[in-house]
């Protein structure tokens, strides 16, 4: 089972900060800003390569749970949503993520070298 499947199970602990029936978003244990969510589907789909048309309103909800953590946590300024796909993208958990950052000003990019 992946990491994010285990969180799911609560067999791993993670800081969660939404669910609901399709989604959980929970802080990045890593953070790279001060505020690094992670919100994942419930569903274990790989990635953004894994995605069929029957996702299509997964993947709209995941965009939206980002804008109302967003708002939740006062990123009235901004923030960025990101997502890696695959090996080439910097993707190390196999499990669809959406990365929200917020509260400083430039994020980069999300990859291993900012790790
Ligand atoms: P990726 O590199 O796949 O886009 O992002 C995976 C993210 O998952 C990384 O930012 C990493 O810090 C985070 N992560 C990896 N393992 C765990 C974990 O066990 N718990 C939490 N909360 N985050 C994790
Ligand atoms: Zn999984």
């Amino acid at each position: 089972m992946c990491i994010f499947c285990k969180i799911l199970d609560k067999e791993l602990s993670a800081d969660v900060v939404y669910e609901d029936d399709r989604i959980l978003a929970f802080k990045d244990i890593h953070p790279q800003a001060p505020v690094h969510i992670l919100i994942i589907p419930k569903e274990h789909i790989i990635s953004v390569d894994h995605l069929e048309d029957k996702d299509k309103e997964l993947i709209g909800e995941l965009v939206l749970v980002a804008k109302k953590i967003a708002k939740a946590k006062g990123l009235s300024t901004g923030y960025k949503l990101a997502i890696s796909v695959g090996k080439d993208g910097g993707q190390e958990v196999d499990h669809l993520h959406l990365h929200l950052l917020g509260g400083k000003k430039n994020y980069g990019v999300i990859s291993k070298k900012t790790k």
